[in-house]
């Protein structure tokens, strides 16, 4: 039997990144009352939250309200925030293992899925991933550049990251200005020629990914009118009996919406967002220059498989849409990480429950765990990793339990901090953060907005006064 976990010897956590699944984890380990925890939360960015700071669409500030929950978490005496140290070049697992009892990353999904079509990397076509980020003002892009003086853009796609790209670029500057949108999104949107916006789902109306509330909302655009092409509109046979046989009350109220869209008439506002669905796009094609003028897209027909699930395959009819701006918003991915088992056919940490497995023999490494996307992949709203990390939490607790736990020779708060201070010693603390946070406040406030956000790491460490 082990002590470690008792007031004299705290079980030490280290939780590699700071979104949702990362405090989540770090709360149901507080919330075990006869636990003694210690928790070290790291991430590379001097900022935390994760997607509900890079993510969550700057239109939704209900949404980051969540953030108060993290504060809380964050406020406990045994936890601290790491920020700005980076897992695998700052520090590394030979290192938290000689520091922690157990380790959990929680890092989520940093990249994007690929289509896998000729002309995918044409100028003119883009992760979305890598649109949210940058209008999001995550500092690894706010460099990057996205061509808005194109007026017909397609987002492939009909999941709630599509609409939230359709959205924002569908938005009016007026808007835009009232929400906590990276400055230099803001201005390059406010000369955006956007004019037409083309969502493509693969497959139809009542399979479509993206949530209600958020579909609702396309319909209730400032300056922007939504329409569904009445043909793509109706459900196909296939469809229709599958929601007889289920009649599930979102998916029916999603279709009715989409077909309302379908009837409506435009009101002739400056943008239109049309909702396309069973077409796929099978080429990208540009001009001599590289940069893309139109998609090749190829109706779909639906096919059940042997589980029962409508996929779509492709029919001999194809069409050609011109567009100058191509988002491809098909889903997240998980990236490996230094040391870490990584599953590359599903884009996750290798895995059981959140016990990190060995590949071969499948067998659990001791300590190591993982919670949140780059557990499960990218699914689920910001609190569905309320439930995964507490299974995470569970095993942990079970191993600390049956004494299957790392054996750190430097088990205490200060050794880690040495460490940490020698590798970074421009370090984020949860107070810096806590400083950061008010003077993006006060900045936003001055204009009206939620928060002025800092877009460079430099320009954050120097407002704390740390030398760059
Ligand atoms: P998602 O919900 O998984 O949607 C991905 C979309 O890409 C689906 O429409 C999918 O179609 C399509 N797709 C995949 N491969 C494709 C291909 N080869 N060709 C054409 N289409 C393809 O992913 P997401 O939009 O990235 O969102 C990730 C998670 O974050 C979701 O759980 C989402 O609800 C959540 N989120 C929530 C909010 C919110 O609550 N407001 C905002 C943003 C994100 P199929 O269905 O046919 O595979």
């Amino acid at each position: 039997m082990t002590d470690v976990g008792s007031a004299l010897n705290p079980l030490r956590v280290a939780i590699v990144g700071a979104g949702p699944a990362g405090f989540y984890t770090a709360e149901h380990l507080f919330r075990e009352s006869d636990l003694a925890v210690e928790i070290d939360m790291f991430d590379r960015l001097p900022t935390p939250f994760g997607l509900v700071r890079a993510g969550v669409a700057p239109d939704h500030q209900k949404i980051k309200s969540v953030t108060k929950v993290y504060d809380r978490i964050a406020q406990q005496p045994n936890f601290r925030f790491y920020g700005y140290v980076e897992f695998g070049k700052d520090i590394h697992l030979d290192d938290l293992k000689t520091h922690y009892h157990q380790i959990c990353f929680t890092t989520g999904a940093q990249t994007d899925r690929s289509l896998n079509i000729p002309g995918e990397d044409l100028l003119g076509s883009y992760p979305a991933t890598e649109f949210v980020a940058w209008y999001n003002g995550h500092p690894d892009f706010r460099n990057n550049h996205f061509d808005l003086s194109q007026e017909r853009v397609a987002v492939i796609g009909v999941g709630n990251v599509a609409v939230d790209v359709a959205r924002i670029l569908c938005r009016t500057p007026e808007e835009l200005a009232q929400t906590d949108i990276a400055d230099h999104a803001l201005e390059a949107l406010r000369h955006s020629r956007v004019k037409e916006v083309y969502l493509l789902g693969r497959r139809g109306p009542a399979q479509a990914a993206f949530t209600n509330p958020e579909i609702k909302e396309m319909g209730e655009l400032l300056d922007a009118d939504v329409t569904v092409l009445p043909r793509e509109a109706r459900l196909d046979l296939l469809s229709q009996a599958d929601l007889e046989k289920n009649p599930d009350k979102s998916t029916l109220k999603k279709v009715e919406i989409l077909q309302e869209y379908a009837r409506r008439q435009p009101a002739g506002k400056s943008r239109r967002l049309t909702l396309r669905f069973l077409v796929s796009p099978v080429e990208l094609i540009g001009d001599e220059t590289g940069q893309i003028q139109a998609m090749k897209l190829v109706r779909n027909e639906l096919y059940a498989t042997e589980a029962g699930t409508l996929r779509p395959k492709p029919t001999a009819e194809y069409e050609t849409l011109p567009v100058g701006l191509v988002f491809r918003s098909v889903g997240y991915r998980g990236v490996p990480l230094p040391g870490v088992p990584f599953n590359d056919d599903w884009g996750v940490i290798l895995n059981e429950k959140g016990r990190i497995l060995k590949s071969e023999p499948r067998q659990p490494v001791t300590g190591l765990y993982t919670a949140g996307w780059i557990k499960r992949g990218p699914s689920g709203v910001i609190g569905t990793n309320k439930p995964d990390a507490a299974q995470t939490v569970r095993c942990m607790l079970e191993d600390l339990n049956q004494g299957h736990i790392l054996n750190p020779i430097h088990a205490e708060v200060e050794a880690a901090k040495n460490l940490i201070c020698r590798r970074q010693p421009r370090y984020i603390s949860y107070n810096d953060w806590l400083r950061l946070d008010e003077l993006e406040v006060t900045r936003g406030k001055k204009q009206g907005r939620p928060r002025l956000k800092f877009t460079r790491v430099e320009e954050m460490l120097a407002a704390l006064g740390q030398e760059t």
